[in-house]
């Protein structure tokens, strides 16, 4: 039987309104939460399964798009402007696939149009897509790239992410504070180091 399929424990209208949670991925948390040590029947405790299960819905929603979808709708009257386009620190979180610990940080992505613009909001929605998933952080870098590359069709691309990690800053070698930094160069951002060098310091690297 497919997960979801019976609905035992839908009863009051609030809960109607949610996201439906099927027993057994409330129970899994039950486990998990008893595997930390604590009591999942006592009353502080005993709403997280579900509301644990509902985050995790909206921290993976990216599974449910494709983000190229964004960039499906494109200006071509752009007046001759074939400067780069930068979307600067823009914040984001997603979640390790090692540990599904958070990662926090800032991209930044710039892209040298070629006849066509994107609405630049758009670009944020690219990278929620795929961050709002399992990922690395190098996979995710590459992946806002390559689909910037593919659908928009520009000169160039660059996409810089500055991140922390849960999984190094609240456990394992402990370091709080420690950014890692991933970048992706394509087109006329790798191959004219005129190009890149202003593209990396607009970006303040
Ligand atoms: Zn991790």
């Amino acid at each position: 039987m497919p997960i979801g399929d019976d609905n035992p424990r839908r009863t009051d209208a609030d809960e109607l309104e949610k996201p439906f949670v099927p027993d057994e991925v409330e129970d899994a948390i039950k486990t998990l939460i008893r595997w930390s040590g604590d009591d999942p029947d006592r009353e502080g405790l005993i709403d997280t399964p579900r509301r644990v299960a509902r985050a995790w819905l909206e921290y993976c929603s990216g599974y449910g798009e494709d983000p190229a979808r964004h960039l499906l709708r494109t200006f071509e009257e752009v007046g001759g402007y074939d400067e780069l386009v930068l979307l600067k620190d823009i914040p984001f979180q997603s979640h390790c696939e090692h540990h599904m610990a958070p990662i926090t940080g800032k991209a930044s992505i710039a892209y040298m149009p070629h006849k066509r613009v994107v609405g630049i909001s758009k670009l944020a929605r690219v990278l929620n897509g795929f961050s709002r998933r399992l990922q690395i952080q190098e996979r995710l870098t590459a992946q806002v790239a390559q689909c910037i590359w593919d659908h928009l069709q520009p000169q160039g691309v660059a996409v810089v992410i500055e991140a922390q990690h849960g999984c190094m800053t609240g456990r394992g070698v402990r370091t709080p504070g420690v950014a890692m930094t991933t970048s992706r160069l394509l087109g006329c951002f790798l191959e004219d180091p005129r190009s890149r060098k202003e593209v990396l310091s607009l970006m303040g690297y």
